[in-house]
């Protein structure tokens, strides 16, 4: 919390700050306690005791080789995710087509590293971190616009891409933080009508019907794919994110990665993470299902919420302001997000019983009676 205020006249005068940085805010969900957590999108479901032990197993091997470096590669990782790949999206995936980093927020700086000479696009709202992360590389970024109901209207996406002729252009889907999914249809008639790169961030992939754009991948070189093993995966205290594209694309992130930069410990944790897939993926039906009871629950409330395929809800229809009933749900124990839009909130999609919790407060919250 104590760095989340500071402005640019916090920053004294003898310090060579970059002048772009001056005004910005660091990343800051709130780490706060509480009884439910519902405000990051995590799955709420922990790693059971034999993946722990699974995991605590692994590490001590790899313990006895820590005065060496890690493989700089991460080869057996990248196989691996290649596997899964395959074996979810029925694609022919190698190594070769992927890349391993701390958190897929690490493969979208590298992104705008390697690819970041022309200027970006992404349609906001979305997932804010993708504006941070190009002005922190000091990539120019345009915010293209959505419907006023926030889905994505692919036709004027396209017209905006094409008077703007961005290098990058990120497509969230499902969207963070709206929850709305766009067809596979939708992202080929985008991959014709992109130049440069068409990065398709799938960090709720796992939580939607729609087919992976992983599949367009080799009819369409220029389409990027990014998956993080923090969300469905339950996974996020490990930081492993992933990159699915064209080999030469992978080699660029080669150019931009900063040596060994993922240590042999995360690279362990995150092989047998999916050796353990199963049992990783296997709380997603579970948390969908929820999903759907929680729509019901909060509609049964008078709100409005708009339509998801992700592990959170964002909803409308309250009357006090957004910051005024975060902070009433918080009182009661209930850590949700305020995501900065007028009049909404966005909840996570959390254990049965963090469920009951947040509708029994915001119910309260609310004055209605359930
Ligand atoms: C959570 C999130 C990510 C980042 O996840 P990592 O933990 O860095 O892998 C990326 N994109 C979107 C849209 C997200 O919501």
């Amino acid at each position: 919390m104590t760095q989340q205020n500071k402005t640019s006249q916090n920053w004294p005068s003898w310090l060579p700050l970059r002048g772009n940085l001056r005004e910005l805010s660091p990343y800051g969900a709130p780490q706060l306690p509480a009884d439910a957590v519902m405000n990051t999108n995590e799955n709420p479901y922990a790693p059971s005791p034999a993946l722990a032990q699974a995991i605590a197993a692994k590490i001590a091997l790899v313990a006895r080789n820590l005065n060496r470096y890690p493989d700089r590669d991460a080869v057996a990782l990248r196989s691996k995710l290649a596997d899964f790949v395959n074996e979810l999206s029925t694609t022919t995936m190698k190594s070769e087509n992927i890349w391993v980093a701390n958190g897929s927020n690490e493969i979208i700086q590298s992104l705008f590293l390697a690819f970041g000479g022309g200027s970006a696009i992404g349609f906001t709202p979305s997932y804010s971190m993708h504006p941070l992360i190009a002005r922190v590389c000091q990539v120019a970024w345009t915010n293209g616009s959505r419907r006023p109901d926030y889905s994505l209207d692919v036709d004027s996406a396209i017209a905006q891409i094409q008077s703007s002729k961005p290098s990058l252009t990120f497509i969230t889907t499902p969207n963070n933080p709206t929850g709305s999914a766009i067809t596979l249809a939708e992202i080929e008639k985008l991959a014709i009508n992109t130049p440069g790169l068409l990065v398709v961030d799938e960090a709720y992939a796992e939580f939607s019907d729609e087919t992976s754009a992983i599949t367009l991948i080799e009819k369409y070189p220029h389409i990027v794919v990014i998956r993080t093993m923090s969300k469905a995966f339950a996974f996020a205290g490990a930081r492993v994110g992933y990159l699915v594209a064209h080999p030469s694309v992978i080699d660029a992130m080669f150019l931009v990665r900063l040596p060994y930069h993922l240590s042999s410990l995360t690279q362990a944790a995150g092989e047998v993470a999916i050796d353990f897939r199963a049992e990783l993926l296997g709380t997603v039906a579970q948390l969908r299902t929820s999903r759907i009871q929680m729509v019901q629950e909060l509609e049964d409330l008078g709100l409005t919420v708009l339509p998801s395929s992700a592990n959170f809800l964002l909803f409308t229809g309250f009357e006090q302001s957004a910051a005024d009933l975060w902070q009433a749900l918080l009182d009661r124990g209930v850590l949700i997000r305020d995501v900065g839009l007028l009049g909404h909130l966005r909840v996570t999609i959390g254990s049965e019983a963090e469920n009951k919790r947040f509708i029994d407060s915001l119910s309260q919250c609310l004055g209605v009676e359930i």
